[in-house]
């Protein structure tokens, strides 16, 4: 039987199976381009590249390169290095242009994502006394709750009158798109600002941004997204979406270390508009008369026009390595592996509910290909803790998130049905 979640591929819970698809798989060898821990004395199944993406070999020597240009040429390196670290920030934009679907100038990476997100509402979350809710969905992530109630409070306003969370239906796990252009049709002109997640952390869902975002302007609010669950993991189409901004960080499916350095997206049609206050450092500054050390700011007519301090080089330079791997694997072939694996994933987990005495799995994410990416979140109905530690002594590294859901990711470049199919054997033998 072929469901919604299978596409065009009739699947099968065998290792013979499994294998085929890894022999057709044209990604297959960007395996080996990666560090995959060992636990155990093997390689353990890594489906955690949504929360810290592998290391890739060459990363290495991308940082190395960047420490040697500095014992040999000190403060000269900022000119002479290989990449001088003055320009060093402009290699990005062309490399993530395919990532995240935008113009090359319209992308700027810099600093941390919740400084970022926060810079972002800075320019994009200008409330007035009629006109100051932020619409977003219920369960963001943390960090961007308290982005959103500290600007509410920046603003003055009370974050609980400000700040309005779509809520999934009852007895449901994730958001649907028609609540969320009832709820801003419904705030419209009271709504500043409706930012959500590309995808949720926490229930894996891809939100339909194009949507939620024509929506929002036709209430006359902003729009943005915060793609950290996203970046690297689905279609992105910012540009023509007519996002007004969006921001990322580089560390979970870009594979870019540990805390790596966030990226920005700031649509063109704003770069030259004199009234949107942003918070300005020398790095925005035009680069002509930028070491002239004038008083006077003078943004950058793209999206680096937001940028404050000078580049973080030794964290960019990890990042470089593993961009050049996205734009060799090509995003569009990544986001469709991605989608079969967790569709793969989704087969066997129903697979083992379907074979055990009682369900035991409850798959939360969306099962329809187009509201997800290759993140499966399984809320466990019983022994869930019990199962996630025997998994972890098996030699999965995965997440568990509180009160009882395991959240696995099988990212394109690393992970293979494979390991989809024995992480599926290793969880059916706690199952019975
Ligand atoms: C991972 C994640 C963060 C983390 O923020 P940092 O500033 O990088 O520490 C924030 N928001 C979302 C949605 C995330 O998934």
């Amino acid at each position: 039987m072929n469901t919604s979640y299978q596409q065009d591929m009739v699947f099968e819970n065998s290792l013979h199976f499994a294998k085929s698809l890894d022999e057709k798989d044209t990604l297959k060898k960007f395996r080996e381009k990666f560090y995959i821990p060992i636990v155990n004395e093997k390689e353990c199944i890594y489906f955690t590249g949504n929360s810290l993406g592998l290391q890739p070999k060459t990363t290495q020597d991308f940082v190395l390169n960047e420490l040697e240009d500095w014992a040999n040429y000190g403060v000269e390196g900022h000119f002479h290095a290989k990449n001088p670290w003055v320009s060093y920030h402009e290699m990005f934009p062309d490399l993530l242009a395919e990532v995240v679907g935008a113009l090359p100038e319209e992308i700027v990476v810099m600093n941390q994502l919740t400084v970022n997100l926060h810079l972002l509402m800075i320019s994009f979350y200008r409330p007035t006394k009629k006109r100051f809710k932020i619409i977003c969905e219920a369960k963001a992530f943390p960090s961007d709750q308290y982005a959103f109630q500290s600007q509410a409070a920046l603003h003055g306003f009370k974050p609980e009158d400000a700040i309005i969370e779509v809520q999934p239906r009852e007895g449901s796990s994730y958001i649907e798109t028609q609540d969320i252009l009832d709820a801003i049709s419904q705030h419209g002109e009271e709504t500043a600002l409706v930012i959500f997640s590309g995808v949720n952390y926490y229930s894996g869902q891809v939100f339909n941004m194009q949507q939620i975002c024509k929506a929002a302007h036709e209430v006359g609010a902003n729009c943005g997204f915060d793609l950290a669950h996203a970046a690297g993991n689905v279609a992105l189409e910012l540009h023509d979406w007519n996002v007004d901004f969006a921001c990322w960080c580089s560390y979970k499916y870009l594979n870019s270390g540990p805390g790596g350095v966030s990226g920005a997206f700031i649509h063109n049609r704003h770069h030259n508009n004199s009234n949107l206050l942003r918070l300005a450092g020398w790095w925005g500054h035009d680069k002509e008369n930028r070491f002239k050390m004038g008083a006077e700011f003078k943004p950058i007519p793209t999206a680096e026009g937001w940028q404050l301090s000078n580049a973080p080089v030794l964290s960019m330079a990890a990042h470089l390595a593993s961009l050049e791997i996205f734009a060799e694997a090509g995003m569009h072939n990544l986001v469709t592996k991605g989608k079969q694996l967790s569709a793969y994933l989704i087969y066997i987990l129903e697979h083992i509910n379907s074979s055990a005495k009682e369900k035991i799995i409850d798959i939360i994410t969306p099962i329809h290909s187009e509201e997800r990416g290759c993140q499966v979140s399984m809320l466990m109905l019983k022994d869930g803790k019990k199962i996630f530690e025997e998994l972890i002594k098996a030699g999965v590294i995965a997440d568990w998130r509180e009160p009882n859901v395991i959240r696995v990711a099988p990212v394109p470049l690393y992970n293979s049905f494979e390991d989809v199919y024995q992480f599926g054997q290793i969880i059916s033998k706690f199952i019975q």
